[in-house]
């Protein structure tokens, strides 16, 4: 790896207790440039600006993926990511499936450790923040033919996050707009998934709610993922979440939280929700809780479901009655270092 350590520091202008999530960056970044049907060597460089055209291809025709992850700190100062080999899994399904080059283990998890080493001082202490990573793969030929590209970047850059107390919020479940289709790209980490669920999340945001609940795009019957994360339902004392599918992605956290169920003896049905099963439960009381699960809030639950106009309300648990409350909590504990790690999930 070549290493080029920044001269102008910014850590002395970075405010752990005062920062905007996503707009502060680390002082340094990976890159790593692919040409000839080869990647060249990583280079950990200070963070900034790279110079490309408008008609890089990446940008034109969305040949782009990603990553989102996070590097913790634990009260004597020591560093964890948490399941790295799950993301780095992840970014290769979503570059194959994007006719993108796949990066080797060393390339992203060696760059990993060196970025958030290097950037230790970025990652603010407390509980439940952290540095959030971005790898991610970018096609950059200067070119305007619709077809692969044979250029492409690999990067990794780096923003200081905070624990997110979010308030519960109010979903609407999709009746026509869906996140992703049957022989598509939902599994993947695609860019372009995410600029296709603006405009709906804006529609539905416009009607009064926070975010989607994104149905299946054959029928709209089926729950499959809620905004930008993986969606839980507990009707009774049962916890129901989708099985991933090509339409779904394979989110880490929903994967550590059917684990973190599992061993405090919860019953979890992976298996498909239906929308209909969902609204019953609610008219009958049985539904007590549905959340959606991801890296960058761990979770968010939601306080009411949008449907065929009707809002319906979720009734509100405590935090102790709450298995997403409760869940979450075990696992800002294990990820930063607060409890016992029995999968070996902390790096
Ligand atoms: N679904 C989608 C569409 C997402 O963008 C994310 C965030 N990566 C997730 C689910 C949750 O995945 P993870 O738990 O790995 O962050």
């Amino acid at each position: 790896m070549i290493i080029q350590k920044t001269e102008n520091s910014r850590i002395s202008t970075f405010d752990p207790n005062n920062f905007s999530f996503g707009n502060t960056f680390s002082d340094h970044m990976i890159i790593c440039e692919y040409e000839n049907g080869k990647w060249g060597d990583v280079k950990l460089v200070p963070y900034g600006p790279l110079l490309f055209t408008p008609a890089m291809m990446g940008v034109n025709y969305g040949q782009a993926c990603f990553e989102g992850m996070k590097a913790y700190k634990d009260n004597d100062g020591q560093v964890f990511l948490f399941r790295p080999e799950k993301n780095f899994e992840r970014i290769n399904k979503s570059a194959t499936r994007l006719a993108m080059p796949e990066v080797t283990e060393e390339m992203f998890l060696d760059g990993l450790k060196a970025l958030v080493d290097i950037d230790r001082d970025w990652i603010p202490q407390g509980e439940g923040n952290s540095l959030y990573i971005r790898p991610l793969i970018f096609a950059t030929e200067e070119a305007l033919k619709a077809r692969v590209a044979n250029k492409y970047m690999f990067a990794i850059v780096a923003t200081p996050a905070k624990m997110y107390y979010t308030e519960p919020v109010s979903v609407k479940i999709s009746d026509h707009y869906s996140r992703a289709a049957s022989g598509g790209v939902g599994s993947a980490k695609a860019a372009g998934n995410y600029a296709a669920s603006f405009y709906p999340t804006q529609l539905a945001i416009d009607e009064g709610y926070d975010q989607i609940i994104w149905t299946d795009d054959a029928t709209h019957e089926y729950f499959e993922e809620s905004g930008t994360m993986n969606v839980f339902v507990r009707i009774n004392d049962t916890i129901f979440t989708p099985p991933t599918s090509e339409k779904i992605l394979d989110g880490v956290t929903r994967d550590s939280f059917i684990a973190l169920a599992k061993k405090r003896g919860f019953e979890v049905k992976v298996e498909a929700i239906k929308v209909k099963d969902v609204v019953g439960a609610q008219k009958n009381g049985t539904l007590k809780e549905v959340w959606g699960v991801g890296t960058a809030v761990v979770t968010t639950v939601f306080q009411a479901l949008g449907y065929n106009g009707e809002k319906l309300e979720l009734p509100r648990l405590s935090d102790e009655e709450s298995f997403a409350v409760t869940l979450k909590n075990d696992l800002v504990n294990l990820q930063t270092n607060l409890s016992e790690d029995p999968f070996g999930w902390r790096v």
